[in-house]
């Protein structure tokens, strides 16, 4: 059994409830000692005059009488305080006088004075019956036990009732986030309540603008993935149908076919290796097989691979310079960023033109070292140059290879190498690009040490 309440309400209530009890009963028992005393000093004080009133005629008496026994009977007989009762006693404690003997209440205040009377020492015994100090405490007991209870009913009632005002934007908010799902992410938890959980409110909803947003990028990535798949998948089965279609047919019809079939596959490969890369990256499962590299020798491997291609289209590449640049990284990744760039570079080149490659800073002068890959091409039009390295993006009919062909891309192959760049803490971007002239720049940090 739990030993405090489960809902926050309650607790609320309950501590509402004992920090306004707690002070209310220590008042109410302070009040009550108070009056008791100053009741009790009231009796005293009306004793005490009573006493000293008696003392006075007593000495008046004493001028009467001579004996002063008969004087203290005579005063005490004569001398009347309504329920005060008197008493004398001699040294050796006998009752000289007393006022009366009724049948004595319970409880008496008594206040005790000693008197000379010709030489003799008496005691003066002043009593008065407690009964109406009680009856004033009897009822002001009265009064707390029933207030008291009455006002942390109210307390308990009124704690209750605003933390049930003030919890319920929680549970408006709960509800309303129990309602949201992947289909609702448009929905956003009222913003109400005190600062707190307005606050609160504002950050579940940045949150649900998050999830929001990388929905909808996952949708769009998987609208755009289809698509790119679709063309070279409806290739092949084409290809297929038509060539099963009219059988029999010669070896060179069939070999045309499949160089069709072939190129398709090539280019859907691609795609899902290249999409494969994404994903692990977005995950953050992509295995890196790091290692200590010169990242120049990286550049250099990448232009020579890429020479018969170039050679090819009447390309020519030229490496201009190298640096020192020993860094940890995976060198196959890293090489893609470069065969991806200069694949590009390559592409748009016109025939005849080249495709610039060098390398700047490294050691032993700077922490980073940059390899940029310039042609002489068409380049971007402005208004892409902010998009090129999303996803899928491509700039319409800039391609000079027909989009269902193996060497065209899927618009990832900016995107891949940016993210490679990023995850060896380096980066990727677009230095410029005009008609003529284009620059791509990667920019890697460098290590003065590398282990193999
Ligand atoms: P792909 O894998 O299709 O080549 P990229 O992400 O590498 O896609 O490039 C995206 C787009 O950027 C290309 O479709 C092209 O329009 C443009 N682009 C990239 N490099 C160059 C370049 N060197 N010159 C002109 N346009 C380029």
């Amino acid at each position: 059994m739990p030993r405090w309440p489960a809902t926050l309400r309650a607790r609320l209530t309950l501590w509402y409830t004992i920090v306004l009890g707690v002070p209310l009963v220590a008042f109410a028992l302070l009040d009550y000692f108070v009056i008791a005393t100053a009741l009790r000093d009231g009796t005293e004080r009306f004793i005490g005059e009573a006493l000293t009133a008696f003392t006075r005629e007593l000495g008046a008496e004493r001028r009467v009488h001579g004996d002063p026994i008969a004087t203290i009977a005579t005063t005490v007989a004569e001398v009347r305080f309504q329920d005060l009762r008197i008493e004398v006693r001699d040294g050796a404690g006998n009752v000289i006088a007393v006022s009366e003997r009724t049948s004595a209440p319970p409880d008496w205040r008594v206040v005790e004075r000693t008197i000379d009377v010709d030489g003799g020492n008496y005691l003066l015994i002043g009593a008065y019956p407690r009964r109406d100090e009680e009856a004033v405490l009897e009822r002001m007991r009265t009064v707390v036990l029933l207030s008291v209870p009455i006002m942390l009913a109210f307390a308990a009632t009124g704690g209750y009732f605003l933390a049930k005002r003030g919890l319920q934007p929680v549970s408006a908010m709960a509800d309303r986030a129990a309602e949201i799902s992947a289909s609702t992410l448009n929905e956003r938890l009222p913003v109400a309540g005190g600062q707190e959980l307005t606050g609160l409110a504002r950050v579940v909803n940045a949150l649900l603008d998050r999830l929001e947003d990388s929905f909808a990028q996952q949708r769009r990535f998987m609208a755009d993935a289809s698509h790119e798949l679709r063309t070279p998948t409806a290739i092949v089965r084409t290809e297929a149908e038509v060539t099963l279609a009219r059988a029999p047919r010669e070896e060179p019809e069939y070999r045309a076919s499949m160089e069709v079939v072939q190129d398709a596959a090539h280019r859907l490969t691609r795609i899902v290796d290249d999409l494969f890369l994404l994903a692990r990256a977005d995950a953050g499962q992509l295995e890196m097989h790091i290692t200590g590299l010169y990242f120049e020798e990286v550049v250099h491997d990448a232009t020579r691979a890429v020479a018969h291609l170039a050679a090819a289209r009447g390309v020519t590449v030229v490496l201009h310079q190298l640096v020192q640049a020993p860094m940890q990284g995976d060198a196959d990744l890293l090489g893609r960023v470069l065969l991806n760039l200069l694949d590009n570079a390559i592409k748009f080149s016109p025939a005849g033109g080249t495709v610039d490659v060098a390398m700047s800073g490294g050691l032993p002068d700077r922490d980073t070292a940059v390899v940029t890959v310039e042609d002489h091409g068409p380049g971007i039009p402005p208004d892409s140059h902010a998009r090129i390295f999303e996803r899928f993006y491509r700039v319409d009919g800039s391609e000079p290879v027909p989009a269902e062909q193996a060497h065209s891309g899927a618009g990832l192959g900016l995107s891949i190498a940016r993210r490679i760049a990023e995850l060896h803490g380096g980066q990727l971007e677009l230095r410029r690009s005009e008609p003529g002239r284009t620059v791509f720049a990667v920019t890697l940090p460098v290590e003065a040490t590398t282990s193999d």
